[in-house]
């Protein structure tokens, strides 16, 4: 080693939960290296990325020749404390290790980059901070109303708790969320903002109206975007623009939380209650309750907006005792343009069921109805959850139905394509001519989906309307869900059919009616969260009618149900959020659910079902005794509510404590056994903290 001194470096680098590799690993370096810098270091045969971790001193020659040096420390600023202190959270709250969660973090592609394309990056960087100028153009900020105001004061105030911006559709939140991030970045010239949205969300229009007011006043590039869409070139353009503080906003999906931003000073969650904040393989982090932590962390405004809050937020905006709540309320009931929230009506199926001519499909109201609004030159929307022509496929003489061979679903009868195919494993065969069990050729149909819907209306509606369908078969080419929406906003469509993806995120100027065609399939779900997911997305979609002042009527949605009398739809008949959600939270506290109790998922999958159920129970045994001094329930071990995809079996057991700490302190002590346990035919296990769907 001669007579230079050497360090000796901890790295963190992504060695996986179930590997045998400790979450650290120590190399030498001939200089002293800060926690947070990236480097490249050999493990094994392959030379990874890394992080610092920590740094000291080697005394003398003393380094174990085993200990290899570092290969590269690349060439940019350190991550911050805050930074690796929500790395090291969010690995011990998931039960995830610190590489994992810092490697998934950082774009995939600064993993590959040598020293010289490194450089070259850099250097284009530089360039470009010298030709970016502010231009200062206060012209396109549109005038708040009162409420939008109120509510920007209430933000302004300097109340440190995370704000729970209650807005209805329509309410103007995001004009909200605009003036607030203006103030920060006006007031702080290098003041960083991360706004998130939900995956769907991500619309071009979204991102060109951010674009324009943001970049008028703050400069070319001040805005950059993070989602998993982007091409690896364009992940590292936008991770770097933020984390060398060049990027003033960072607009992004659930993975945006992790960005490294030295700056931050407000995170924004839109439609904070959207599943898709909740990653659902890897590390399973919730983004929205990660943004939490980290505006509490770094002392960071935080602000969820949703007209449909999560439960849990919900609960955490109620005062209790007379204690200040952990998070505040700002009430934006009014929509911006004063049209009044459009009505629902239900209709009755047990009434209509006789006089329907397509059965459970629609009523010949809704036909009528959407006739009316063509005619006057408007709009109508139907949605039903399940695309394709017909769900299942049955024969009339034996009870043979289109099951997927390989999952615990049936194979989706696709019309046009004259296909079945599965939704869970992607199989597809051509449509029987007979029955495959008894050869009968009487094959039926069982259900509906979107593309029956389109062909039922086309032929109800006759050849004068224009019906587009909208799903993800529709869409499937790049560039057509754009096409499609382009021929809505021109009003080129008269009806509109599609899955819940065309409730979401889309402004529909011209609609005026909305239906929910099967709204009843999630009313009694096993999950106890499908309830507030119902309503959330039908006051979504009816937060898509009567946007435009222009529409000559009040604005209608009719729920198609049997059940007219539950009060989820009594609820949203009045638009009334609140006694949803309280009712909801007081059935939740009544039978020990979150949010009154905290809940972990261990989940395996293997050959058979048998197998991924001992790994579960094996796994259970170990920790009997560790449950009861915790008081942790640990639930039998079940089949997943979707038992079976891919010919691959998957289980889960459940595990729940009222207690938040004793949970998490109980998987903390589980994972080492988990590990050490025999996977006898397990192919995968995972924990699943705080899940979404049990
Ligand atoms: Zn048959
Ligand atoms: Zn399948």
């Amino acid at each position: 080693m001669g007579h230079g001194k050497t360090y000796l470096i901890s790295v963190v680098l992504p060695t996986p939960a179930h590997s045998h590799l400790p979450q650290i690993l120590s190399y030498r370096h001939s200089e002293s290296l800060i926690k947070g810098a990236l480097v490249r270091a050999p493990l094994g045969k392959r030379e990874l990325l890394g992080m610092v971790w920590a740094c000291e001193p080697a005394i003398g020659d003393t380094l174990d020749d085993a200990i290899k040096p570092i290969t590269w420390v690349l060439p940019l600023p350190v991550l911050a404390q805050p930074w690796c202190d929500l790395v090291e959270f969010t690995a011990k709250y998931y039960q995830r290790t610190l590489g994992e969660i810092a490697m998934t973090a950082l774009p995939p592609q600064l993993r590959e980059l040598d020293a010289l394309q490194m450089t070259r990056k850099l250097t284009k960087f530089a360039k470009k901070l010298k030709t970016q100028d502010a231009v200062g153009d206060d012209s396109i900020r549109v005038a708040l109303s009162s409420e939008q105001q109120l509510a920007f004061n209430q933000l302004s105030d300097g109340d440190v708790r995370p704000a729970l911006l209650f807005g209805a559709t329509g309410s103007g939140k995001t004009e909200v969320y605009l003036c607030r991030l203006e103030a920060i970045l006006k007031a702080d010239a290098q003041a960083q903002v991360l706004v998130m949205v939900p995956e769907i969300n991500l619309t071009p229009q979204l991102e060109s109206r951010f674009k324009a007011r943001i970049e008028a006043r703050f400069g070319l590039d001040s805005v950059v975007l993070m989602h998993s869409g982007l091409t690896p070139a364009q992940r590292v353009q936008s991770w770097l623009a933020a984390h060398m503080g060049q990027a003033r906003v960072v607009l992004g999906t659930r993975l945006a939380v992790l960005a490294s931003m030295p700056r931050l000073r407000l995170i924004v969650v839109d439609e904070e209650h959207d599943p898709s904040y909740k990653s659902q393989d890897g590390a399973r982090y919730s983004a929205r309750d990660l943004a939490v932590y980290r505006g509490n962390r770094e002392s960071v405004q935080v602000i969820l907006g949703s007209a449909t809050p999560s439960i849990e937020t919900w609960h955490n905006a109620q005062s209790n005792d007379g204690k200040l709540a952990r998070y505040r309320r700002i009430d934006m009931p009014s929509r911006i343009d004063s049209t009044a929230m459009p009505e629902v009506r239900l209709i009755d199926l047990r009434v209509h069921k006789k006089k329907s001519l397509f059965g459970e499909c629609l009523v010949p109201e809704i036909v009528d109805a959407i006739q009316a609004r063509a005619a006057r030159g408007e709009q109508s929307l139907l949605f039903l959850n399940r695309r394709g022509y017909a769900p299942v496929l049955t024969c009339s003489s034996c009870d043979w139905k289109s099951a997927c061979p390989n999952c615990s679903a049936y194979q989706v009868f696709h019309k046009q394509e004259r296909r079945l195919r599965c939704h869970h494993c992607a199989l597809v065969t051509p449509v029987p001519r007979a029955c495959p069990e008894c050869g009968d050729v009487d094959i039926g149909m069982q259900g509906r989906g979107t593309e029956q819907l389109e062909e039922v209306l086309a032929g109800q509606l006759g050849k004068h309307l224009r019906v587009l369908r909208l799903d993800a078969d529709s869409t499937k080419l790049k560039g057509s869900l754009e096409a499609q929406m382009a021929l809505v906003h021109s009003g080129e469509v008269d009806v509109l059919v599609g899955t819940q993806m065309v409730t979401k995120g889309h402004d529909f100027r011209r609609i005026s009616l909305v239906v929910a065609v099967n709204p009843d399939s999630a009313l009694y779900a096993a999950d106890f969260r499908a309830p507030e997911r119902l309503f959330s997305l039908l006051m979504q979609a009816a937060g898509r009618a009567g946007r435009d002042v222009a529409v000559s009527v009040q604005a209608q949605v009719w729920l198609q149900t049997a059940h007219p009398e539950h009060a989820l739809y009594q609820a949203l008949k009045k638009h009334d959020y609140p006694a949803f959600a309280n009712q909801q939270l007081t059935e939740r506290t009544a039978a020990n659910m979150p949010p009154t109790s905290y809940q972990a998922l261990l989940r395996a999958e293997a050959k058979t079902q048998e197998l991924a159920q001992a790994f579960l129970e094996q796994a259970a045994l170990c920790m009997e005794n560790a449950a009861l001094t915790h008081g942790i329930t640990l639930y039998p071990a079940v089949p997943m509510p979707m038992q079976r995809i891919a010919k691959v079996e998957r289980a889960q057991m459940l595990v729940e404590s009222p207690s938040r700490a004793a949970l998490q302190q109980f998987l903390a002590a589980w994972q080492p056994y988990l590990r050490e346990l025999k996977m006898g035919g397990v192919l995968r296990w995972a924990l699943d903290v705080d899940p979404l769907t049990i």
